[in-house]
């Protein structure tokens, strides 16, 4: 058997996903899909067209109107690639704590969801791709070849959050990153549709304690068992 076709890779904010998957989405030549950015796209919309976040009606009807894009990075700033709404450059405007604060309310909605999600399964089942997310083994991705989702205490992640934000030369306050980030983990592991929650398959990986390197070898020990098998 070859590697894995689709990876997906899930867990909560700040649990070294998108680090982790990056360099896994290198190491193999694939595309490396973050969907956090759609919610984060849309979030963003919502708030510049001064629609309140919990009107679920108004912030459904945005998502099915956007246009969200990915495309190899225009500028060499630190960024992945550019992430474009409706052609206009967001990348950065997408991780203000702005967002943060108001991601988890739309990403509830299950119009928002199901639009975003039938968008992700599209590009995913093109195969070798390394997708992350909360949902992509359970909802968006079931068929995936490899599961696997990360975990750390909400008091590391505020860390590495921390750390991430001061690096970029932001003013930061760890409490605040803390509570911020446990209402979003409160809010997307109680949502009635897609929680947060490991599939029944994946295999869960602590990253409390290990640093990216270990967990980057952890995850492609599973790609080689799975290519074995
Ligand atoms: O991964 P990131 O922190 O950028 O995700 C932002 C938010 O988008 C999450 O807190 C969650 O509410 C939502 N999300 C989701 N399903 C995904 C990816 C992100 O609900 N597959």
């Amino acid at each position: 058997m070859g590697s894995p076709q689709i990876i997906a890779i899930d867990g909560p904010a700040g649990s070294g996903k998108s680090t982790v998957g990056k360099l896994v989405a290198e190491h193999l030549g694939y595309l490396f899909f973050d969907t956090g950015v759609m919610y984060r796209a849309v979030t963003l919309a919502v708030i510049q067209q001064g629609i309140d976040v919990h009107d679920e009606v108004l912030v459904s009807n945005i998502a099915e109107t956007i246009d969200i894009g990915l495309q190899t990075p225009s500028i060499l700033d630190g960024r992945d690639c550019d992430i474009l709404l409706d052609g206009k450059d967001v990348t950065w405007d997408i991780r203000s704590p702005e967002i943060d604060g108001s991601v988890s309310i739309i990403s509830a909605y299950p119009r928002v969801r199901q639009i975003l999600s039938e968008k992700q399964r599209r590009i995913g089942l093109q195969g070798r791709v390394v997708m992350l997310g909360r949902d992509i083994g359970t909802v968006v991705l079931p068929e995936a070849d490899l599961k696997v989702y990360l975990d750390a205490s909400v008091e590391e992640r505020a860390r590495r959050r921390y750390l991430e934000r001061i690096k970029r030369g932001e003013k930061v306050d760890y409490d605040l990153i803390l509570t911020m980030l446990r209402e979003r983990d409160q809010i997307d592991s109680t949502r009635k549709i897609a929680p947060l929650k490991p599939a029944d398959d994946a295999i869960v990986i602590n990253t409390d304690g290990l640093n990216i390197q270990q967990v980057f070898e952890s995850v492609l020990a599973l790609i080689e068992k799975d290519r074995v098998q």
